[in-house]
């Protein structure tokens, strides 16, 4: 298995490497990966250093640890979460010894990978030796994901899965007491949001788009996205790197959607402007942000009055879409 993963990753169209004689530009030794919007090619030891010294000078950037004490991990199976829990378990340990560790993990109870994502999710927390703690959405709530399908969610399942994420692993790192919560959203669904808000002139989602968002409610804990100027290929490329064990299964409940067909179109855009990304993310950040910031009001948020979770109105939104599945199981019994 290890040995499959380690000749894959030296293939051409998963390394990005083109031909056997690239050299790497720390070391000069073969090189193993290429990153083309940085057109440098290194070998597996000077990529893990130059992904996990990224990764440290962002978190430093944007003070996401400072005065952190427990942080909770959302760690879903996939290749951000695998490659974040394992960055940050090797930061913890050489730069930030103060801080505690724990991994979070929702079970969505999607048949066919739902139960593949949870044995990455173990295996890899159970190597690094992390305490665990999984949220089965069948069991602790009475649902799964694809009950959504019968509802008139249907055709934005994802928007309603990710309601679902967000709500629970937040309570979790609350009930948890961490101070923060890091997710692994990358620059690539950054920009890939941040390319349709901006065409929507979404103003007030766009003021939230930031690396770091702070608590304004004692049960709301600040979340963090440490991976947020890692490309998705270096993401994939520190997976292999570090010979992680990577998910296999695709959500059976995604189809081509307006979200993937944005996120090729990015891709053809990066393709013919190398570094167009990291432009489009530094420009928001620098530029927009700093002035938005002053012209949007922070919304306050008050105490859901079903879950008593924070929420921008009476009913929170998580709260007010499990009531509409309960109500579309109702009128089908
Ligand atoms: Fe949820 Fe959509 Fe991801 Fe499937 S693809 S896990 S439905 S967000
Ligand atoms: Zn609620």
């Amino acid at each position: 298995m290890l040995e499959s993963r380690r000749r894959r990753s030296n293939t051409r169209s998963r390394s990005g490497v083109r031909g056997l004689k690239a050299r790497c530009r720390f070391c000069g030794r073969e090189a193993s990966y290429h990153l083309d919007h940085a057109r440098m090619s290194l070998c597996s030891e000077c990529f893990i250093k130059y992904y996990e010294r990224k990764v440290y000078k962002t978190i430093q950037k944007h003070g996401m640890l400072r005065k952190a004490r427990r942080v909770a991990v959302a760690v879903s199976g996939g290749k951000d979460s695998v490659a974040l829990v394992k960055v940050l378990h090797e930061l913890v340990r050489e730069k930030f010894q103060e801080v505690e560790l724990v991994a979070i993990h929702v079970d969505l109870g999607i048949p066919g990978y739902s139960e593949e994502c949870r044995r990455v999710v173990e295996k890899v927390c159970g190597d690094l030796g992390l305490e665990l703690h999984v949220h089965d959405l069948k069991k602790a709530e009475g649902y799964g994901i694809p009950d959504f399908m019968n509802t008139p969610f249907r055709r934005r399942i994802c928007g309603a899965c990710g309601t679902v994420k967000r709500y629970h692993t937040n309570r979790m790192a609350y009930q948890l007491e961490a101070d923060r919560l890091a997710t692994g959203h990358n620059l690539d669904d950054t920009v890939e949001i941040l390319f349709e808000l901006y065409l929507k002139g979404a103003v007030e989602e766009i003021v939230r788009m930031r690396p770091v968002s702070w608590s304004s409610h004692p049960k709301l804990v600040t979340r963090i996205k440490p991976l947020i100027e890692l490309t998705d290929r270096e993401n994939f490329f520190y997976v292999l790197a570090q010979d992680l064990p990577m998910l296999e299964a695709r959500c059976p409940l995604v189809g081509e959607s307006r979200m993937l067909r944005r996120k090729k179109l990015i891709e053809e855009i990066e393709g013919r402007i190398p570094g167009f990304r990291h432009t489009f993310y530094k420009t928001h950040l620098k530029r927009f942000l700093p002035r938005l910031e002053k012209t949007v009001e922070e919304p306050r948020l008050a105490e859901c009055e079903v879950c008593g979770m924070p929420s921008l109105g009476r009913v929170c939104s998580y709260c007010k879409l499990t009531s509409k599945l309960r109500r579309a199981e109702i009128s089908r019994t």
